[in-house]
């Protein structure tokens, strides 16, 4: 098998040629990654905790001047090149997939940050709308290599944060600072644990035996979108029924189990139970990072269960697909632990998988999912990646 390095070191020679090809010139090459999330789901947008691993695909952006102040880019995965000027930017989506790159320059710029013009080149290896952050890599990395070409400084933190702006304010999707934090900030063989009020954040280190297993249903249920809207009212709804109790609650970060226990009662039935899950999954998280910390992976492993049945059951977001996905990687020797990640209603599951058995787990996941849906799933695996940055041949 290829090693990771090889693999990079291809396609930083493909790009360079590819470029030279389209633009005449020689490029730099920066790479941001796709990430899955362990455990914290439907947390971020609650000001809470969340507990993402950048993974091994990522996009990757190859750059270089122009003299003019355009920016010309070309989309391998859409076989398509758009044109941007950077001086007659607005804000305003042209809802095309350039409007990841016009939004983080809109917001770089915004930001104050005086950009120079460039020929641009993109190769996305993240799979798109699977759930693993294509946009989020896209940002993240275009993000990088404008600061560069401009010989201005990256500071990741910032670059997060304006990237998230550039989803929110320019493609118009309401997306919680997870993905573009761990896309900046992730390193090599750690899980990032994300306070995503305060921002601050620790690094833990993945044991080195087990490798992310990522299954994707191939199924994205129609209702996916606006139930996340609902979700996110209901949330709102949650912490303006506890407020008379709590006045000190700004979100549901704030509240604790024994708090939601005690006056949980005076909100409807449904409400309670969204609360329900936000609260517990908080503390999961916090749970989670002691485990990682002690290189315990059963209890890791026992607490994505609880987060499964608790989006499945009280946030109710699952759908019998991830269910099914779920019940069957638990079947398999060295699974520690498996859950479903992401919005719902569709889409991948996460799961722990000892390394000696990854070709186990992806055969035999694979076949009993067929078997039942007549869906041949993807089933993708990788070790915890590290952050964006400058890739050299
Ligand atoms: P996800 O982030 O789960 O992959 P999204 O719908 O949030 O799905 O983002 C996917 C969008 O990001 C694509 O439809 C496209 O507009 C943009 N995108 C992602 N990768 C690329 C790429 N390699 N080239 C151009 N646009 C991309
Ligand atoms: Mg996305």
């Amino acid at each position: 098998m290829e090693t990771k390095t090889l693999v990079e070191t291809k396609i930083v020679a493909e790009l360079q040629i590819g470029f030279r090809q389209r633009y005449g010139t020689q490029a730099r090459m920066y790479r941001a990654p796709g990430r899955v999330n362990l455990i914290g789901e439907h947390t971020d947008y609650n000001d809470g905790f969340v507990m993402p691993v950048a993974i091994e695909l990522s996009v990757w952006v190859a750059i270089a001047p122009r003299d003019d102040r355009k920016l010309v880019v070309y989309s391998e995965n859409f076989s398509e090149r758009a044109e941007i000027e950077l001086d007659e930017m607005d804000s305003r989506p042209r809802r095309h997939w350039s409007d990841y790159v016009q939004g983080v320059a809109f917001m770089l710029q915004k930001a104050g940050y005086a950009l120079r013009g460039a020929n641009m080149l993109i190769r996305g290896e993240v799979p798109i709308g699977s759930g693993l952050s294509s946009s989020a890599a896209i940002e993240v990395a275009t993000g990088f290599a404008l600061l560069e070409n401009s010989g201005l400084p990256v500071d990741r933190v910032e670059l997060a944060k304006l990237c998230r702006r550039a989803e929110n304010e320019v493609v118009g999707a309401r997306v919680g600072i997870m993905d573009q934090f761990v896309s900046c900030c992730g390193q090599t063989g750690q899980a990032l644990m994300l306070d995503c009020r305060s921002l601050d954040y620790r690094l833990r280190p993945i044991p080195p035996d087990v490798r992310l297993g990522i299954c994707n249903t191939m199924v994205k249920h129609d209702v996916a979108s606006g139930k996340y809207n609902t979700r996110q009212a209901e949330c709102e709804e949650g912490v303006r029924g506890l407020f008379p109790r709590l006045p000190h609650v700004r979100a549901l970060r704030d509240v604790r189990i024994e708090e939601l226990d005690r006056y949980g009662s005076d909100l409807p039935q449904t409400i309670y139970k969204r609360c329900r899950h936000v609260v517990t999954e908080n503390a999961r998280v916090r749970y989670a990072t002691t485990a990682l910390e002690k290189a315990d992976l059963a209890t890791l492993g026992r607490l994505m269960a609880e987060s499964h049945l608790s989006l499945k059951n009280d946030y109710e977001v699952s759908c019998p697909e991830l269910d099914l996905m779920v019940e069957l990687a638990g079947q398999v020797e060295g699974v520690y632990g498996a859950r479903m990640t992401g919005g719902g209603f569709g889409g991948s599951t996460v799961n722990l998988v000892d390394k000696r058995s990854v070709a186990d787990f992806r055969r035999s996941v694979a076949n009993a999912y067929e078997k039942t849906t007549g869906l041949s799933p993807q089933i993708l695996t990788s070790a915890a990646a590290g952050g964006a940055g400058e890739a050299r041949a």
